[in-house]
C-alpha cells in the first residue's frame, strides 16, 4: 500500500515532503499517549503509511480529494504534543503533517492573528509581543505547540486564569476549514460556528487559516510562594485567583512532594512545603509579596518574563508539564484532568484523600469558565496501579461532583470537551461522511448505513 500511495502523492506535492522512512513515520504518527499506562500499549504500534507535508493550502485540498478518491484515512498532525493519541492514526493512511503550513499573515489592528495552522504558538506569542500583544492563553507546550493543534486538540493554558478557555469570549473569531466531502471545498466557521470544529481532533475538517483574538501585553513577573501547608497554599492562590483587582496569568498550586520533582529549581522550592506558582502584572509585586506573607507564605522567587524563551520559565512546571515532571521522578505517576467545585472543593479534596490517600496528589491551576468564574481546574498527580483502580477514581471523583475530562481514552466522548449539543459530530456528518479524517476518534459517529 505504502508504494502506491507515496507515488500517487508525489503527483500531487514535491516528492521530497512524501515521507515514507520508517522511524520518520513513526515519529509522526505519535504524540505524548504514552502519558497514560492505559493507552501506552494500545497506540505504540499504530502508525499511518505516508506523512505528507503540504505547503499551500491547495495542496491540502488535493490531499484530500486524493485521499477520498482512494478511501485512504488522513490523520492531522500540528506538533504532535497531543496528549492522548490525539494525532495516533488508528488505521494506517496519510499523516497530514501541517508544520510547513507556519505563516503569520498578520496582527491585525484590534489584536487578531491571522495565521496558518502550523505556526508555533512560542513564535506568536514573540511577535505579538513585539507589536504590543500577547497570547490570551497558551497550553505549557508554547514552544513547541501548533496554533492549528491547539485549536483541534487542546482546550486552555496559561492565561485561562483571565481570558477562560479556547471556546470561551470568542478567542477564537474564524478559520477556514478543509473539508472530506467528495469534492473537498474550503469553508470559512465564524462566531458560534467555530464551535463545530473546535477540539474535534481534525476528525471533521483540516484547519487551514486562523484568526485568533489576542490581548494587550501586559509586563509579567513570575513569583513563586512557599506554604506550611497545601491549605495556605491554596487559600492565598485562591484569593489571588478569584479577587479581579489582581491582573494575573498564571495561578498553581502544588502540595508536597509535587514540588520535590521540579529538579531544575530546586532552590525554588521548599522542602516539604507547599508551592503556589503565580504570574503577576510587575506594578503589583509588591502588594503581592505583602499578601504572601501575611497568609504566611516565604515567597522564595521573583523574575521578570521576557517571553517564552524566558529562564526559568515557570509554566515549564505548570499545566501538563507538571506531569512531566513527575513522571521523570518516578515512572508511577500518571495524571488525571478535573474541574473542582468553586464552592465545594475543600470538601472534596477531604473526600478523595480520605478515599485515595497520596494515590493521588494535588495540582491546581485557577482557571476562568465560560460564565466567569474563576474555578480550581486540576491536573492532579495520581500514582497508577491498575486500569480497575484509575476508573475507580475517576468514578468517585465524578460522583462527588467533580468534573474529569478522561485523559485515558483515545476518543473525543470521554475526553470532556465533546459538545452535548452534538454539533461536532453534526460537522463529521456534514463534512467527512465517509469517515475518513482521524477514524475512530469519534465514536459516536458512524458512516451512513453502517450499523452501530
Ligand atoms: C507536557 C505537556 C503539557 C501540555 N499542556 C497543555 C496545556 O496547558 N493546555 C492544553 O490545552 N493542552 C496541553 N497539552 C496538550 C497539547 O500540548 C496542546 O493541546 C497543544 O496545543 C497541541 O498542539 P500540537 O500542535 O502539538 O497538536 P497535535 O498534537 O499535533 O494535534 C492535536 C490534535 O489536533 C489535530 N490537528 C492538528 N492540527 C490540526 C489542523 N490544522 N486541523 C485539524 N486538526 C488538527 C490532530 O489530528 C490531533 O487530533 C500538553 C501536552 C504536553 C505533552
Amino acid at each position: 500500500m505504502q508504494d502506491g500511495l507515496a507515488a500517487g502523492l508525489s503527483t500531487i506535492v514535491d516528492s521530497s515532503r512524501v515521507v515514507t522512512a520508517p522511524a520518520v513515520i513513526d515519529r509522526l504518527s505519535h504524540d505524548f499517549y504514552w502519558y497514560s499506562p492505559v493507552l501506552r500499549p494500545r497506540l505504540v504500534d499504530k502508525t499511518g503509511d505516508v506523512a505528507v507535508q503540504p505547503v499551500s493550502v491547495d495542496e491540502v485540498l488535493a490531499v484530500l480529494r486524493y485521499a477520498g478518491l482512494h478511501q485512504v484515512p488522513v490523520t492531522v498532525r500540528g506538533a504532535g504534543t497531543g496528549n492522548y493519541g490525539q494525532c495516533v492514526p488508528l488505521e494506517g493512511g496519510i499523516v497530514l503533517d501541517l508544520s510547513l503550513m507556519d505563516k503569520l499573515e498578520e496582527i491585525t489592528a484590534d489584536g487578531v492573528a491571522v495565521c496558518q495552522p502550523g505556526l508555533r504558538l512560542g513564535a506568536l506569542e514573540s511577535e505579538a509581543r513585539k507589536q504590543g500583544w500577547e497570547l490570551r492563553m497558551y497550553p505549557s507546550t508554547l514552544v513547541k505547540a501548533s496554533v492549528g493543534g491547539f485549536l483541534a486538540g487542546g482546550s486552555g493554558g496559561i492565561g485561562s486564569v483571565a481570558h477562560g478557555g479556547l471556546r470561551d469570549f470568542d478567542t477564537v473569531r474564524a478559520f477556514e476549514v478543509v473539508t472530506m466531502e467528495e469534492e473537498p471545498r474550503i469553508v470559512k466557521h465564524e462566531g458560534p460556528a467555530v464551535h463545530e470544529i473546535l477540539h474535534a481532533w481534525g476528525t471533521n475538517g483540516v484547519l487551514t487559516r486562523i484568526w485568533f483574538a489576542l490581548t494587550p501585553a501586559i509586563d509579567w513577573v513570575q513569583v513563586t510562594v512557599a506554604f506550611e501547608s497545601y491549605d495556605q497554599a491554596f487559600t492565598f492562590t485562591e484569593s489571588i485567583a478569584t479577587d479581579p483587582a489582581w491582573t494575573k496569568r498564571l495561578a498553581t498550586v502544588f502540595e508536597w512532594p509535587i514540588p520535590s520533582f521540579f529538579t531544575p529549581i530546586k532552590k525554588l522550592v521548599r522542602d516539604q512545603k507547599s508551592l503556589a506558582l503565580v504570574m503577576i502584572d510587575a506594578t503589583q509585586l509588591e502588594a503581592l509579596a505583602t499578601a504572601a506573607s501575611n497568609a504566611g507564605g516565604e515567597v522564595t522567587f521573583t523574575g521578570p518574563y521576557d517571553g517564552p524563551r524566558t529562564q526559568p520559565l515557570l509554566s515549564d512546571y505548570t499545566w501538563n508539564h507538571t506531569t512531566l515532571w513527575a513522571m521523570k521522578a518516578d515512572p508511577a505517576f500518571t495524571y488525571l484532568q478535573c474541574g473542582f467545585s468553586a464552592t465545594e472543593c475543600r470538601n472534596q479534596f477531604r473526600l478523595l484523600r480520605e478515599r485515595f490517600g497520596r494515590e493521588i496528589l494535588f495540582h491546581i491551576e485557577f482557571m476562568k469558565n465560560g460564565d466567569g468564574i474563576v474555578i480550581p481546574g486540576a491536573i492532579p498527580v495520581v500514582r497508577f496501579t491498575t486500569e480497575d483502580r484509575l476508573n475507580e477514581m475517576i468514578a468517585f471523583c465524578r460522583s462527588i461532583g467533580v468534573f474529569v475530562a478522561n485523559p485515558h481514552v483515545n476518543y473525543l466522548e470521554d475526553g470532556g470537551r465533546f459538545r452535548p449539543d452534538n454539533i461536532q459530530l453534526m460537522a463529521k456528518q456534514k463534512y467527512d461522511p465517509r469517515g475518513l479524517l482521524n477514524p475512530g476518534k469519534m465514536i459516536s459517529f458512524h458512516k451512513q448505513g453502517v450499523a452501530p
